[in-house]
């Protein structure tokens, strides 16, 4: 009988630093449903639509604001 690894942790990319990370490790964000200009950070990771993923550094973290990638994904979605 095989033995199943038992947890499967997701992998996700923080969009800053495009480094590959267990998600449990990164800040989840979610579009805006105001149209600001700030992604929303989704603290509890249950944000519904697209997600976006940085490091939990403030190097990273901060930097979101400067990243504009997202505004084009985020039309239409509200
Ligand atoms: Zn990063």
């Amino acid at each position: 009988m095989q033995i199943v690894m038992s947890k499967h942790v997701p992998m996700r990319t923080c969009i800053i630093c495009r480094a590959k990370k267990p998600k449990p490790l990164l800040l989840r964000h979610t579009c805006p449903h105001d149209h600001s200009r700030h992604l929303e950070p989704d603290l509890q990771g249950i944000g519904l639509g697209r997600g976006f993923y940085t490091c939990r550094d403030k190097a990273c973290a901060e930097k979101i604001d400067r990243f504009r990638g997202w505004i084009h994904k985020c039309k239409g979605v509200s």
